[in-house]
């Protein structure tokens, strides 16, 4: 069993770590995101679910946000999944990591999944990204801030009224499995209309937000990046592009490795004075 998991960010803990105590501000993460070392936010969240292999879901989808440089925010039981598999750990996780994210993950000194609670805590989530529109830099309310809620294995109604309260305010939230109002439809006929206009149309219109009920990860993934990357072209920001980053800190300590002992030394530690 590893023992050294980091749990438990708050948001007031983000804004500490961000800039410790004299500077504290959602400022590196804005610049990180504005600059493209990291793509987006995924808020990765809720239960397991029986109709899936336990943590299957949750691990398929954060894997490979993790390589596409998005940071990853969980609650809830979907957290103790990446906690099993070490993405908890420091920067032990790290190797999983797209080279921009792997850098701030480095600099800052946290885990590439931020465990922010339980699922009732997925509010600090939101408050997070308030405190990213006000920082400035990322629009001006949630709808416009290059991030995904999902829930992959959800089977709980309190995750079903927490998507919706994330949706109204402002975010695009992405649920595993079939939506139960399309499950209506055969006995209510109106389901339909509020499965595909109400819930992807009407409150998008309304709120910015939209819910969507995906049962394949790879689709969930591809509708992820695809909502990041068109919420950094509203704002004008670069087009992601991971070959830009991770050509300093332990990428450079990687090439010294490869050097014979005494060059090593004269590249960390320079040449003697009287030696050259
Ligand atoms: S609603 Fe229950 S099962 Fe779902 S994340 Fe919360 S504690 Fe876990």
């Amino acid at each position: 069993m590893k023992s050294d998991l980091v749990a438990g960010f708050s948001h007031e803990y983000i804004n500490y770590m961000l800039g410790g105590t004299y500077r504290g501000s959602f400022r590196p993460l804005n610049d990180a995101i504005m600059a493209g070392r990291i793509r987006g936010v995924a808020a990765i969240i809720g239960c397991n679910n029986p109709r899936s292999n336990h943590d299957y879901l949750h691990i398929e989808v954060t894997r490979e946000m993790l390589k596409q440089d998005v940071l990853v925010v969980q609650t809830g039981c979907g957290a103790i999944a990446s906690a099993k598999v070490g993405y908890l750990l420091g920067e032990a996780g790290l190797d999983e990591v797209g080279p921009g994210l792997r850098e701030i993950c480095e600099t800052v000194g946290i885990p590439p999944v931020l465990h922010v609670g339980s699922c009732v805590d997925n509010a600090r989530i939101l408050t997070v990204l308030s405190q990213m529109v006000e920082e400035g830099g990322l629009g001006d309310d949630i709808d416009q801030v290059p991030a995904v809620g999902l829930a992959p294995e959800w089977m709980s109604e309190k995750a079903l009224s927490i998507a919706t309260y994330c949706v109204a305010s402002g975010a695009y939230v992405i649920m595993g499995g079939s939506n139960p109002v399309e499950g209506m439809v055969d006995r209510v006929p109106q389901s339909r209309y509020v499965a595909e206009e109400i819930l992807l149309k009407e409150w998008e219109n309304l709120y910015g937000g939209r819910l969507e009920f995906i049962d394949d990860p790879q689709e969930m993934i591809e509708k992820t990046l695809a909502h990041i990357d068109r919420k950094r072209a509203d704002l004008g920001l670069p087009a992601y592009d991971a070959t830009l980053w991770g050509k300093s800190g332990d990428w450079r300590m990687a090439e010294l490795e490869t050097l014979p002992l005494e060059a090593r030394e004269n590249a960390l530690y320079g040449v003697p004075v009287g030696d050259d």
